[in-house]
C-alpha cells in the first residue's frame, strides 16, 4: 500500500476521500470532539469522515474541553444554541419533535458529538463540566449499525457517522434541518469497509509478503538498497 498521504484527508493516498465527498451545507453546525485513540485510526475513523461529508462541521481532538478555547467560544456564543448529542433520561428525542425551532429563537443549533467508543466517551463527558451543562439530545428507532468490522461493545451503538446520519434524518423530520444528500455518508462508509475487508483479505493470503519482508528480500538481493544515503 502507498505510505504517500493525502495532505486534505490526512489519508493514505490509496484511501483518499477527495474527489469523491461533496462537503453538504447544512443550517446546523456539528462539532465533533474526538478521542485521542479515535484520532489514531486511520482506515475506520468515520469522525474523521463526518467531519469531512459536512461543510459547517469541526473537529478537535482532546479528552478534556473545559479549557479548550475554540469549544468554550463555540458554547458562548450567544448567536448558537449548542447541544450535546447523548442518549439517556432528560435528552430530547429529535425523532418525537421534542426540540423546534421556536425553541432556538433565531439561534443556531450546535450538535457537539463525542467520538469514541462508550468507555472512552465517559470520561470525556466526566472531565468537561461545561459539556455537561448542555442540553441534550438524542433520536430513536435508528437503523441498526452497519458496522461489519468493528463490532460495537452495546447492542444499539452506532458509529459516529451513522450517529450522525440519524441525527440529520430526525433534524429533517422535525423541520429543523434539510438533509440533501442522504447516501453519501453510508456509501462511502460501506465502501471504506469494503476496502478494509479486501485488504484483510490479502494480509490472509498464503503467498502474500508483508511489506517490511518485501524490502528486507529486495535489500539482500540488492545491498544498495540497504545502504542509506546521507
Ligand atoms: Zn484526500
Amino acid at each position: 500500500m502507498s505510505r504517500v498521504m493525502c495532505y486534505k484527508c490526512n489519508r493514505p493516498q490509496q484511501l483518499c476521500w477527495c474527489g469523491k465527498v461533496v462537503p453538504m451545507a447544512t443550517r446546523t453546525k456539528f462539532v465533533i470532539l474526538m478521542h485521542p485513540y479515535e484520532h489514531r485510526q486511520i482506515k475506520l475513523n468515520t469522525g474523521r469522515l463526518t467531519h469531512f461529508c459536512l461543510a459547517d462541521s469541526e473537529l478537535y481532538v482532546g479528552e478534556r474541553f473545559d479549557e479548550h478555547v475554540a469549544v468554550q467560544a463555540l458554547i458562548a456564543d450567544p448567536q448558537n444554541y449548542p447541544v450535546l448529542l447523548y442518549p439517556g433520561e432528560g435528552a430530547w428525542d429529535l425523532s418525537k419533535g421534542e426540540l423546534r425551532a421556536g425553541d432556538f429563537e433565531g439561534r443556531r443549533l450546535v450538535v457537539f458529538l463525542l467520538d469514541g467508543t462508550w468507555r472512552q466517551v465517559r470520561p470525556m463527558l466526566r472531565f468537561s463540566e461545561s459539556l455537561q451543562r448542555l442540553p441534550r439530545v438524542m433520536f430513536s428507532g435508528a437503523a441498526p449499525s452497519r458496522y461489519v468490522i468493528k463490532r460495537q461493545p452495546e447492542a444499539g451503538c452506532l458509529s459516529t457517522l451513522e450517529a450522525t446520519h440519524e441525527l440529520l434524518l430526525a433534524l429533517e423530520r422535525s423541520g429543523l434541518d434539510e438533509y440533501t444528500i442522504p447516501e453519501q455518508m453510508l456509501e462511502i462508509f460501506m465502501e471504506m469497509q469494503a476496502f478494509q475487508v479486501r485488504c484483510e483479505e490479502e494480509n490472509r493470503r498464503p503467498d502474500f509478503v508483508p511489506r517490511k519482508d518485501q524490502e528486507k528480500v529486495a535489500g539482500r538481493l540488492n545491498p544498495s538498497k540497504r545502504r542509506r544515503v546521507f
